[in-house]
């Protein structure tokens, strides 16, 4: 066993380039998890040992690992069709998955582009909009508006519209100009007020905005009030500029509703859904978009949307995607979820009171805190938590000082109150 793990983290250390991740201290650090099966809420390792995944796989295991409908889902797709494009061809998956996806977007939503991740959902959504306002007699509309501290991914497009200053300093001298708003988690009149007048001053010249609606996720689970949708939603309306809704994390229930803007009783232009869309098992994502858009590419072929990926559509994403939607009827899942996020809103509001936490919240199935000291996410704070959590056997990556839970949907209630417990004991000792 031993052997065995110590060889493939050899093969790791030797050609594995990490994601988000400080290669030198990778390298020269202690051994990364080897995750050999996943079932449920946890993930098993080498030796055998479990531990419960408290952020769900980055965010996409919303029904837990190998739930056995999307694993026959997927198995049962493969053995018909595993891909064709969609280059003037259809196949039962997509079309049957567009269907399903377009009834549970907020009414007016019902044109699917197919892509297969977050940052490509959102970068399609950009070039929509860019390409719409371009074609729809409004062709100075080329400023995208988004807030700060947002996260919209790795594309050039979706990394000029993120507000995280570390991840997007490297690119600066590459990507489209943005204006990053003051974000309502921080202040809700400030926000309100600086979209208005941005809106007021400059609305010829804005395509869209762009939000994460409710959570702002890898910007360090930054939650805000509803109230700043509804205003964004009128006063975008008012000047008749876009809004485009990035539920790439907050979809699916994560925030307690199906999607974080009927919370806020919203529809957006756009919507972009990813992660936990296909349960967390294939990359595959969807772009929805009104009648409106829609029609604006309507017409000669130069009034196209020239932009496609090769895997857009896949059939054992889609088949699986389809899935997840049935599961989510048949097991209720939105049923079970105030019931897990009380025992997480409770948890949190606990920790608050610690000395070394500077700022503790939730909202729905997200948690989150602050540990005290500096923010950003190249700060350490977190990762002590995370080493404290995993040999107690569950996994918490942090983002930089901010510790978080966003379990799968559906965990079990003892999972959850094991994540808790061992999340509570590594703040403590880290923060007490
Ligand atoms: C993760 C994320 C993305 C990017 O998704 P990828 O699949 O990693 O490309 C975009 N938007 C939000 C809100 C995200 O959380």
């Amino acid at each position: 066993m031993a052997d065995r793990r110590n060889h493939l983290i050899a093969l790791d250390k030797r050609y594995v380039w990490h994601p988000y991740t400080p290669m030198q201290d990778y390298l020269r650090g202690g051994d990364p998890l080897v995750i050999e099966r996943a079932e449920g809420s946890r993930l098993f390792d080498a030796d055998g040992k479990s531990y419960v995944d408290g952020n769900a796989s980055w965010w996409t295991a919303l029904l837990g690992h190998n739930h056995p409908r999307l694993v026959r889902a997927l198995r049962e797709q493969a053995e018909r069709l595993c891909h064709t494009s969609l280059a003037g061809v259809t196949h039962e998956p997509a079309a049957r998955f567009a269907e399903a996806i377009a009834e549970r977007c907020p009414a007016g939503l019902h044109h699917v582009f197919f892509t297969d991740n977050g940052s490509t959902a959102v970068e399609s959504a950009v070039k929509l909009c860019a390409q719409y306002w371009q074609q729809n007699g409004r062709p100075r509309r080329t400023r995208f508006l988004s807030l700060e501290g947002a996260f919209h991914g790795e594309t050039l497009g979706a990394t000029a519209l993120g507000g995280v200053e570390a991840f997007r300093r490297p690119f600066a001298a590459l990507t489209m100009p943005v204006t990053h708003l003051p974000s309502p988690a921080q202040d809700l009149d400030r926000a309100l007020t600086a979209l208005s007048t941005v809106l007021a001053e400059g609305a010829d010249e804005i395509a869209a905005l762009v939000v994460e609606p409710l959570v702002q996720g890898a910007g360090g689970m930054r939650i805000y009030d509803a109230e700043y949708l509804r205003g964004a939603r009128a006063l975008t309306a008012q000047h008749d500029v876009l809004l485009v809704a990035d539920e790439v994390f907050t979809g699916y229930g994560r925030t307690g509703t199906f999607w974080a803007c009927e919370r806020a009783g919203i529809t957006p232009d756009v919507l972009c859904s990813a992660k936990g869309l296909s349960g967390g098992l294939l990359p595959f994502a969807v772009t929805v978009t009104t009648d409106r858009i829609f029609e604006g590419f309507l017409g000669g072929p130069e009034r196209a949307f020239y932009y496609g990926h090769t895997f857009c559509g896949n059939p054992l994403g889609a088949a699986v995607s389809r899935e997840v939607l049935a599961v989510y009827d048949d097991e209720r899942v939105l049923d079970g979820l105030p019931e897990r996020a009380e025992r997480i809103r409770r948890t949190f509001e606990e920790l608050a009171s610690l000395g070394g936490v500077a700022d503790a919240r939730s909202l729905g199935m997200v948690g989150a805190l602050d540990l005290a000291g500096e923010s950003g996410y190249l700060e350490r704070g977190g990762w002590e938590v995370y080493e404290r959590a995993r040999a107690r056997g569950a996994y918490l990556r942090p983002l930089g000082n901010v510790v978080y839970v966003v379990p799968p949907l559906n965990i079990p209630l003892e999972d959850l109150d094991e994540l808790l417990a061992i999340l509570s004991d590594s703040v403590r000792e880290v923060a007490g």
